[in-house]
């Protein structure tokens, strides 16, 4: 691969575009737990890419099964006419699914999977004869990616305040960050199960006949690591159930074993109605997501339907692309064959040692953790959010280890193929970087 000579074209996402393209620092290669940096240094991936290569980097299998649909079929079509890799990825996927969400609409993204879970809910709650539910509820800080649907149910300010037209009817629960109470809290807080009441605040005011859905991360990642408190997951199942609201986990970050089991609802045992996944479906090789949905949603809402009619008015061209599927198989059978998902489990007290070796450290006001997560925050510096945290992103890649950071917040979620030995290199190096940042 050679070095553009031209940044200017690429308008890149989420990105301070004139600093970047004054100091770029570019990928050229990626390997097993390693980037190769256009400078030629290794950098060490401490965050899965963007949470999203769960199996480490550029696994054959992957590769080949790509190689070999690409050359094979490339592409066919999903609208009225079908391949059977799609359909195999479907099955293998409701597999891993929690009991009963067995039905898997196929995406290309987080975002594509969000906004479809929250269309299928409305869709749903008309099929049964509820069309007056048309509400959302989401949560403050909440990050449900870049469509329209995701940003009105997500709480992340800065995503929302340049696109006035949001959609209409969605309400907000109260985060549940709570440094207060729950500062260096190991695995989930203790305190903070009594905010899940909000739901019931948010329904009273509304009109529970008004509300079609509750959309929450189980572990919110984007907005820097918010792990829920005990007893939260669950209070909001119960205040649904009690009210016919459908519950929707937001998924794709926590799916795939990031947090020790296939999916965040079944290491906190809590069962959803949908769960929206995408990242680590495929090991990031080749853009994809789904929907996972109750089994109950898919036949009420394709049995309203006329016979011989479309039951649901939505897909993409890609939904279940042959790449894509063939990925997904692929990386599926990896997961499975080296229990890749139970690795955050055995490794998680060895994680959450070396995540919380942080207290105490300069300009560290609190350390968190849940499987192979963790969130280091800083103190922000006084009129400049965010300005400490992303010197030590540049200062760490330059030191040849790559790391996230969100606000004034370090987020790290390696591999899941990662080593003890990685973990002492990530936070030895980690330890380096904070050292020098003023
Ligand atoms: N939902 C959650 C919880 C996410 O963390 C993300 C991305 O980080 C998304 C949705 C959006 O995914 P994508 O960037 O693939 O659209």
């Amino acid at each position: 691969m050679s070095e553009p000579n031209d940044l200017s074209a690429f308008w890149m996402p989420f990105t301070d575009n004139r600093g970047f393209k004054d100091h770029p620092r570019m990928f050229v290669g990626a390997e097993g737990m390693h980037y190769t940096a256009a400078a030629g240094h290794k950098v060490l991936d401490a965050t899965g890419g963007l949470w999203c290569v769960n199996a480490g980097h550029a696994r054959p299998e992957i590769v080949e099964a790509i190689r070999k649909t690409a050359g094979e079929m490339d592409f066919a079509p999903t609208f009225q006419l079908g391949h059977p890799l799609a359909f195999e990825a479907a099955s293998r996927l409701a597999l891993i699914m929690p009991e009963g969400l067995d039905r898997i609409f196929f995406v290309n993204s987080g975002s594509e999977s969000v906004d479809t879970a929250l269309k299928i809910a409305l869709a749903y709650q008309k099929a049964r004869g509820q069309g007056g539910r048309y509400r959302f509820i989401g949560r403050e800080r909440a990050y449900h990616g870049v469509g329209f649907g995701g940003i009105s149910v997500g709480g992340i300010v800065g995503n929302r305040r340049p696109y006035t037209t949001l959609l209409p009817g969605v309400d907000h629960l109260r985060h549940t960050h709570d440094p207060a109470r729950n500062a260096f809290s190991r695995g989930q807080p203790l305190h903070g199960a009594e905010l899940a009441e909000d739901l019931e605040r948010l329904i009273a005011l509304h009109g529970a006949e008004t509300i079609a859905a509750v959309i929450v991360e189980p572990v919110s990642g984007s907005t820097g690591v918010l792990v829920p408190p005990v007893g939260y997951l669950k209070r909001l199942r119960e205040i649904c159930d009690t009210h016919g609201l459908l519950l929707i986990f937001d998924e794709v970050i926590t799916a795939f074993g990031r947090v020790g089991k296939a999916t965040a609802s079944e290491r906190f045992g809590i069962t959803p109605d949908i769960i929206t996944m995408a990242k680590g479906l495929t090991n990031a090789s080749v853009p994809m997501g789904a929907v996972a949905v109750r089994r109950e949603i898919y036949d009420t809402i394709v049995n309203s339907a006329a016979p011989g009619t479309i039951d649901l008015f939505h897909g993409y061209t890609y939904s279940g692309h042959p790449l894509a599927s063939a990925a997904a198989i692929a990386t599926l059978g990896i997961y499975e064959r080296e229990g890749l998902f139970e690795k955050a489990i055995e490794l998680e007290d060895y994680w959450a040692d070396a995540v919380h070796s942080f207290k105490g450290a300069r300009n560290v006001i609190d350390c968190r953790n849940i499987g192979l997560i963790g969130g280091i925050e800083l103190e922000p510096r006084p009129g400049a959010p965010g300005r400490r945290a992303m010197e030590a992103f540049h200062r760490a890649f330059d030191s040849g280890l790559l790391i996230r950071v969100t606000g004034d917040i370090i987020a790290l979620s390696p591999p899941l193929i990662l080593q003890k030995a990685h973990i002492d290199e990530i936070f030895g190096k980690l330890a380096e970087v904070l050292a020098k940042v003023e």
